[in-house]
């Protein structure tokens, strides 16, 4: 079978490609992305959607991973949480939703607070359907420091760093992402899958 991710975002292709190399290719490489609307209240709900999507879109010869990801605040009750890629509006760029949550913390008179991310990673085949979580814990600043990372990178700062991940080099990130916790788990899921005879 062959391994696709449900995704066309460059930040999490490169980060899902470090783990499973060339032979996961890019929602573009296989098929025209289309529009998912993400209506679940949870990662985990989300992150099914789209993999249930693309699978009915590319056929059970197919291990159709997706990812659902985002940065919770503790300073903003949560937020931006399952809102991360339409935190400033739908269609809005990274830049734009990071500068939003700069903005926001601003306007509390704050300039960091506790922060964390969540990834879910939902894996469906023809056997069915897994997903599992990971989670990276830090703070946010109210600055943008560095360009590395993607997406709100450049105001996180993990903990036990005193950089954000627009600073820190990728192969930081990559150790302990909560996209890495997660892929880890997702990894001999996959490998048991694509070693089913029959
Ligand atoms: P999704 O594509 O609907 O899962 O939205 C994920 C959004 O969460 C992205 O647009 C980013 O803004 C944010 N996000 C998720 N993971 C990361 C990360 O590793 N770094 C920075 N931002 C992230």
């Amino acid at each position: 079978m062959e391994l696709v991710l449900a995704s066309g975002n460059r930040g999490k292709v490169r980060e899902f490609q470090e783990a499973f190399g060339s032979e996961l290719k890019a929602l573009d490489e296989v098929i025209t992305p289309f529009y998912i609307e993400e209506s679940a209240d949870t990662f985990a709900g989300n992150a099914v959607i789209k993999a249930k999507a693309v699978y009915e879109k590319v056929g059970n010869n197919y291990i159709v991973i997706s990812d659902d990801s985002g940065i919770s605040v503790d300073a903003l009750g949560g937020e931006p949480g399952i809102y991360s890629a339409r935190y400033a509006g739908k269609g809005a760029s990274d830049r734009d939703n990071l500068q939003k949550m700069i903005n926001t913390l601003k306007s509390k008179g704050l300039d960091e607070s506790k922060a964390h991310y969540t990834a879910s990673v939902a894996i469906i085949s023809r056997y069915g359907i897994y997903v599992v979580h990971g989670w990276m814990y830090g703070k946010v600043i109210a600055e943008i420091r560095g360009d590395g990372g993607f997406g709100y990178d450049p105001a996180f700062i993990p903990d036990g760093f005193d950089k954000t991940l627009g600073e820190l080099p990728s192969s930081v990130k990559s150790k302990f992402s909560h996209r890495t916790r997660a892929i880890k788990l997702a990894k001999p899921i996959i490998d048991m899958l694509k070693n089913i005879k029959g």
